[in-house]
């Protein structure tokens, strides 16, 4: 059955309190492929239940008023489309005058929707692989973690070391696709002489899908398994080296979520190298390299980690901003699970699990993930313009899915610059 979000005082505000006026509509990178994925558009489909639940007149005149409750599963399938137009990069909530959070809506539609068990396939198996803790039994994910502790214990990184200061997060997608900048991060820990450690085991598979996917049940588990596994052996800071969804949800929601908080801060590896420069400890040869930050939405936006990438890369770099920057930055369009929508993305992730994940969809979600794939590829396309009006020949910045995102977005739209984490380029230039 259906389940109608609760409303607190927030989202009661962002029910309430949209007047239509369509403000928030340019900020949306979903907006150029289709006008009717504006962010006020999309976040309809959830006030449309919640008047049809909570108010008077949404129970007695419905439709009329504009209440209604999706009667079937091809409406709820209507409705998916809608409810993954969004990468919840929060842009529209910063051009509001109203301060009204449409991605937040859009993300509540998700949960509505998967509480009849409608979502994307590949990322529900996801939620539930990571909620249920089963990814750490799953062969291809013990092969790879063993392969990737054979290159760590080569740069000779403390494992499970309690009382460090630092603690290295490791997620299974970190090494599938970020392994060379988890081993460039623990080089830099080395050589700025940090206390860290590094997980013996990986700590989620991206923590927390659940969030992503409407699964609120899979998002508990999977932060209550970092945070547990974390106060074990008691550091002062986790660091993320992922600037996704990861970084605000460990960071803001899991207290909220587990309701406590916490004996460690989180810092995203930004923020510590900022701080490893200031202190003097971190020392790198200057680049004549044109370099630009791409800000992540979910490390810019979302938590406000503007600064500390700028003052690292100012640095050593010949630095400029995207016209678009900081509050303002363009989402890359591929941001809550939107780049898994893809068909590659389902073999590829198939093949990691052993399963033919795609074989497993209904001609229905083929076409679903299809028109998703291609509405992704158009939706990159703005940022590819801002990158070239930039002029860097480097983009910068630190969310997988960014990276990934990005560097479509340089071959399908000619864009001659490469796209690299951070990390990377700091490890490339230290002295
Ligand atoms: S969400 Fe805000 S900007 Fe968008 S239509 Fe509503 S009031 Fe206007
Ligand atoms: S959060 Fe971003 S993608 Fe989602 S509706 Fe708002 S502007 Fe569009």
């Amino acid at each position: 059955m259906l389940t109608v979000p609760k409303l607190n005082s927030v989202t009661l505000h962002y029910f309430e309190n949209c007047v239509g006026c369509a403000a928030c509509a340019p900020s949306c990178p979903y907006f150029y492929v289709d006008e009717r994925y504006s962010p006020v558009e999309k976040a309809e489909f959830l006030r449309e239940m919640l008047r049809a639940k909570y108010t008077l007149a949404g129970r007695l005149f419905g439709r009329f008023v504009g209440a209604r409750m999706p009667k079937s599963e091809d409406e709820m399938w209507k409705i998916l489309e809608f409810a993954y137009r969004c990468t919840n990069c929060g842009h529209c909530y910063v051009t509001c005058p109203f301060g009204i959070d449409s991605g937040a809506m859009v993300r509540l539609l998700r949960q509505a929707l998967y509480s009849t068990g409608i979502a994307p396939t590949l990322m529900k198996q996801f939620a539930g692989f990571e909620g249920s803790g089963q990814y750490l039994q799953h062969p291809s994910v013990k092969a790879m973690w063993e392969a990737f502790m054979t290159e760590v214990a080569k740069l000779g990184a403390p494992v499970d070391k309690k009382g460090a200061r630092v603690l290295l997060m490791i997620s299974v997608m970190d090494v599938v696709l970020l392994k060379d900048t988890v081993l460039n991060t623990i080089k830099i820990l080395k050589k700025v002489g940090e206390d860290f450690t590094i997980p013996s085991r990986p700590l989620g598979v991206r923590p927390p899908i659940g969030a992503v996917v409407g699964d609120p049940a899979a998002q508990k588990t999977a932060i209550e398994d970092v945070v547990k596994y974390a106060e074990s052996i008691s550091p002062q800071i986790l660091v993320t080296i992922d600037g996704g969804f990861v970084y605000p949800n460990l960071r803001f929601e899991a207290t909220n979520l587990l309701r406590r908080k916490f004996s460690f801060k989180v810092y995203h590896i930004t923020e510590l190298l900022a701080e490893y420069l200031r202190e003097g400890k971190l020392k790198l040869k200057k680049t004549g390299a044109k370099v630009t930050w791409h800000d992540p939405c979910q490390l810019g936006r979302r938590a406000g980690v503007f600064e500390e990438p700028r003052e690292v890369l100012k640095a050593f770099t010949d630095y400029r901003d995207l016209p678009h920057n900081r509050a303002n930055s363009l989402c890359c369009g591929g941001g809550d699970g939107i780049n898994c929508l893809t068909k590659e993305m389902h073999m590829a992730m198939g093949k990691l699990l052993g399963m033919d994940i795609w074989g497993m969809l209904s001609a229905r979600e083929k076409e679903f993930v299809e028109k998703s794939e291609d509405a992704y590829k158009k939706a990159i396309r703005r940022k590819m313009d801002d990158v070239k009006k930039s002029g860097a020949e480097v983009v910068v910045t630190a969310c997988p899915v960014g990276i990934e995102t990005i560097r479509l977005g340089t071959q399908l739209y000619g864009v001659n610059a490469k796209v690299v984490h951070i990390v990377d380029l700091v490890a490339e230039a230290l002295e």
